[in-house]
């Protein structure tokens, strides 16, 4: 019997969404509901390894009904039971899409949202109310006795569900199209769409086509819409930039560009291809963790095993998209398996080391782009030098930092700070705190200038924290500028004549500040300033501070 539900506030503002405003780039919607039938036939599949009776002949199937201006997608998949429906479809239980709305709530002007954001946030399956009036799903569930079921919608308000008769594994979607959507109704338009979006799909997707015979007779035959290729195992000289910048798309979920294709071919103790990228720039919610994809894609001999693979990459690399395709590993690898494979610590390692000697490569040969890079990624890419000990010389090498010699938005390497050392200086100096303007004018600088020493301006929030592993580079140990008491020369000779000299003005201080500092003293440090404030040595900089406080802790 057929039940309507409503969709929860959420949904339905999406779908609103969806409905009324976002025309930029209808297409995309092919893409959303074709991966989603790949993904769904990728659950078959590596289910198939351990229950060979849900093996098909995989296939994603469209049709184009043009009397009843119908489009069909259609896949043999994994399916839905009723419940999965409800709470795959009709609820929202994803952290995406409500973050999702919530960027649209915060959007100052009336902008349209990229559509790219669409993918990212996992909004795919409503993409179809872009085309569509009504939309149409039947899902069998594959392996389960559970009879079939009918989602069916307008995206206003409410759906239903009912039962249905199908028997086959696997979801058909039929989207009754809007009259301003008829090109979706031609067949070589449809065709353009999955070339253009889904040729490495690795399932044929199949749309029957009109052929005309040599006796001008009309037969109707399946035509193969995709090449199916699996880039990773290609040649990079045979990829085309198109063919890389469509597969990044479909791996990150970012949308946007790529910066550099990585190839990796490895061979000896573990055996694996590789195709992974470094983006170009970072998606604005780059540092919320819940609804940032994490890890690679793994495959075993062309076989998908799993989605965000956390095992092949860490964390402070997680803004590289990519593949992994492994030939040693079993096929049937369960996800507990995995988390304690030596194999995989293996490729996460060669991975590793590749990515940062592709990075070191950048900071040499393309000097503009690598430094465009890190803008971006660079406080991902430094929480290495507290995670990763075994690589964190090599991440040294890496960092980069405006300093009180550089303009403003320009950066050196540790590398070159050291390199313009003055012999007098002993130790890398540097200065933590929110931005530039406000570092640059602190008079603790002041002495470091007069020396003729460099002092790095470091602004981002995580520095103070990576500044505890720093410890040193080339030897040379890191020093704040604002902590502690510096070795001046002379200094003891200056500090005690002023001490005589001043008593008074001293004790007026200390007893007219009280409570709010823990010491009032003389210091050589100053040259032009008569004072400045700074943290005892082992104390929480004033920026940690503030990040603690932010933190509530
Ligand atoms: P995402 O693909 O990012 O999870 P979607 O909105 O595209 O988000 O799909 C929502 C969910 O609906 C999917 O995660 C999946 O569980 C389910 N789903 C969608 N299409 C299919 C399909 N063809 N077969 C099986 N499940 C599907
Ligand atoms: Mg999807």
């Amino acid at each position: 019997m057929a039940t309507t539900r409503e969709f929860k506030t959420e949904v339905q503002q999406l779908l609103n969404l969806m409905i009324h405003s976002l025309y930029s780039n209808r297409d995309i919607f092919l893409r959303e509901l074709i991966a989603n039938a790949a993904d769904a036939i990728d659950k078959a599949r590596f289910e198939s390894l351990t229950t060979p009776e849900l093996a098909r002949e995989w296939q994603i199937r469209l049709s184009i009904d043009k009397d009843a201006k119908t489009l069909t997608i259609s896949d043999n998949g994994i399916g839905m039971t009723e419940e999965e429906v409800v709470e795959n479809i009709g609820t929202i239980a994803k952290s995406g899409t409500k973050a999702f709305l919530k960027m649209l709530e915060e959007q100052e002007d009336n902008k349209e949202p990229l559509p790219e954001l669409i993918g990212q946030f996992g909004v795919g399956f409503y993409s179809a109310f872009m085309v569509a009036s009504k939309v149409e799903l039947v899902t069998k569930k594959a392996g389960s006795e559970l009879p079939a079921v009918k989602w069916t919608s307008s995206g206003e308000g409410s759906y239903e569900i009912d039962a249905d008769t199908r028997t086959e594994q696997g979801t058909t979607i039929t989207l009754h199209l809007k009259d301003d959507a008829a090109q979706y109704l031609d067949s070589w338009k449809i065709g353009e769409i999955v070339r253009r979006y889904s040729d490495f799909i690795a399932y044929p997707i199949v749309l029957p086509t009109k052929k005309v015979n040599e006796d001008k007779t009309e037969t109707v035959e399946d035509k193969v819409l995709n090449s199916q290729k699996a880039i990773w195992l290609r040649k990079s000289s045979e990829i085309t930039e198109e063919e890389y910048r469509s597969f990044y798309g479909h791996l990150s979920h970012m949308g946007g560009d790529y910066l550099k294709a990585i190839h990796i071919s490895a061979e000896g103790t573990s055996e694996f291809k590789a195709l992974l990228f470094l983006p170009k720039e970072a998606p604005f919610n780059l540092l919320m963790p819940e609804i940032q994809k994490k890890g690679l894609q793994l495959y075993v001999r062309r076989v998908f095993i799993t989605d965000e693979c956390k095992e092949l990459i860490p964390d402070y690399l997680r803004f590289v998209a990519g593949v992994v395709d492994s030939s040693d590993l079993p096929l049937n690898v369960s996800r507990e398996i995995l988390q304690e494979n030596p194999q995989l610590r293996r490729i996460e390692k060669a991975v590793v080391s590749r990515v940062l000697s592709e990075l070191r490569k950048m900071l040499e040969n393309e000097r503009e782009a690598y430094a465009g890079f890190f803008r971006e990624f660079g406080r991902i890419l430094k929480e290495g030098i507290h995670t990763d000990y075994a690589n964190a010389e090599k991440l040294k090498d890496l960092v980069m930092y405006e300093s009180m010699n550089t303009e403003p938005g320009k950066m050196i390497t540790l590398e070159e700070y050291v390199t313009a050392m003055p012999e007098s200086q002993k130790e890398i100096y540097y200065i933590t705190g929110e931005k530039r303007e406000a570092v640059a004018s602190s008079p603790a600088l002041e002495y470091f200038r007069a020396q003729g020493y460099d002092v790095l301006f470091m602004t981002d929030p995580i520095d103070d924290w990576i500044m505890q592993q720093m410890f040193q580079y080339k030897k040379k140990s890191f020093k704040s500028v604002d902590k502690g008491d510096f070795e001046v020369e002379g200094a003891e000779e200056m500090i005690k004549q002023a001490q005589e000299k001043f008593a008074k003005l001293l004790e007026f201080l200390k007893t007219t500040l009280g409570d709010s500092v823990s010491e009032v003293r003389f210091s050589a440090r100053l040259t032009d300033s008569p004072c400045c404030l700074i943290t005892e040595g082992n104390a929480l900089s004033p920026h940690l501070e503030r990040l603690f406080k932010a933190m509530h802790q």
